[in-house]
């Protein structure tokens, strides 16, 4: 084996968290590498579609991308539950806002997150994965794979930041929610034209989200692990068929594209730090796509982050820094973590004892405008509300 290769700061994954970090460190004066285990550009071929908040806007304009990508703003967010009386809707008009999120392909925002990063010196190893990494007193020891060679290299790094964008269950540091449900996704198209609406819909079997995308919609259809396979079964017209029943009358659904599909489940680290080590993205917390907090969430963790490594050279993998960070961010993490999971416990589940409540809630919130305003707020900006 070779002498190690150094960097201050080593990310883990190249994925739009990696990412996002690799590019706000860009001018720290920091040296970061980044690896990832899959070649270069595969990040641009994630097929899902997010909804960004408000705040993450702001960010994504810091970092000089915003510009580059194809987004598409909700004007409004509607929210009701089948078989139940109750609704609500979200207005960016009433809360003073342009948007309250806007829609973009995944891979879009990879893509652009990537290019810009090649216009900087920031050090980027594809095909390459992370076999182990061990923290010492003053390093982290990681050792390297590049794919197709059966070679190991090692890698020290005063600081390794994890967003290989998963977490491994059995982990006693790791809670773990199953709901026993699959996303489909998919784009659909409506006869009206989508008008910057958006619906979120809760059925027995789990939530429907229909985000204003380009010309039409992008689908986000939870339903049991059992359902998903039956609805992929399913021929297109036969699909619109159920999905339109389960929507009503309030949007005529016309034609679907490719569907794909992604196991939900609430897995989270109690603490996303450990000696030299931070966990962030999905490695940190894999939330349920209901209320569309991952990403936005991990943005947030990353400016944190950011902040924390400018604000105290020069060892970037110090225990104070590291904890400094999870205080600072446990607040926003623990809130968005139990608002997502909250929002699938009253509304996801079939116990009809809790209707009449779950209604109540609906129409609670569609009379009480500050409610209305503080929901909108949580989705823009997270629990600090932070832009
Ligand atoms: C259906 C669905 C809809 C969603 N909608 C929204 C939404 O509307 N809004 C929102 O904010 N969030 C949403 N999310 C969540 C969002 O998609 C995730 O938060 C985000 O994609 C996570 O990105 P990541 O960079 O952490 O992980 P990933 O994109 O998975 O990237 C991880 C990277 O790490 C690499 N890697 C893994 N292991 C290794 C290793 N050992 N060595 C080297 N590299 C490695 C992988 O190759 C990969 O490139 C949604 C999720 C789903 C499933």
């Amino acid at each position: 084996m070779h002498t190690p290769d150094q960097s201050e700061v080593l990310i883990v994954g190249a994925g739009p968290v990696g990412l996002a970090l690799a590019l706000t460190l860009a001018d720290s004066g920091l040296t970061v590498t980044v690896v990832d285990a899959r070649p270069t550009g595969s990040v641009a071929s994630d097929p899902r579609t997010l909804a960004l908040a408000h705040g993450s806007r702001i960010t994504l304009e810091r970092l000089g991308v915003w510009d580059a990508l194809p987004t598409t703003p909700i004007e409004r967010i509607h929210v009701s539950r089948q078989g139940c009386f109750g609704r609500t809707v979200l207005d960016a008009h009433d809360q003073g806002v342009p948007a309250l999120g806007y829609v973009t392909p995944a891979g879009a925002l990879g893509a652009a997150l990537l290019e810009a990063l090649e216009r900087t010196s920031t050090r980027l190893l594809a095909a390459t994965e992370v076999v182990s990494r061990t923290a010492m007193p003053e390093h982290v020891e990681v050792l390297l794979r590049t794919s197709g060679s059966a070679d190991l290299r090692r890698h020290s790094s005063r600081l390794v930041a994890c967003a290989e964008g998963g977490l491994d269950a059995g982990d006693p540091g790791i809670v773990e929610r199953d709901y026993g449900q699959h996303a489909l996704i998919a784009d659909v198209t409506v006869r009206s034209g989508h008008r910057n609406r958006a619906y979120e819909r809760f059925l027995p079997g789990g939530p429907l989200a229909l985000l204003p995308h380009g010309q039409g919609h992008a689908l986000v259809h939870a339903a049991a692990a059992t359902q998903a396979d039956e609805l992929l079964g399913l021929d297109d017209d036969a699909y619109l068929d159920h999905l339109q029943r389960a929507l009503g009358a309030r949007v005529e659904l016309t034609a679907i594209g490719p569907r794909t599909r992604f196991p939900l489940r609430l897995r989270y680290r109690r603490s996303p730090v450990a000696p030299r080590t931070v966990w962030l993205g999905n490695a940190a917390q894999t939330l349920h796509p209901v209320a569309g907090q991952g990403f936005n969430l991990a943005l947030r963790d990353v400016q944190e982050l950011a902040r924390q490594l400018g604000d105290t050279p020069p060892d970037p993998g110090a225990r104070t820094l590291l904890d400094t960070y999870a205080a600072r961010r446990h607040l926003d993490r623990s809130a968005t973590i139990r608002f997502t999971d909250g929002l699938l416990r009253l509304y996801g589940s079939p116990p009809a004892l809790l209707d009449p409540l779950r209604s109540l809630g609906l129409v609670t919130l569609d009379a009480l405008p500050p409610l209305r305003g503080f929901l909108s707020r949580r989705m823009m900006f997270g629990a600090r509300a932070w832009p």
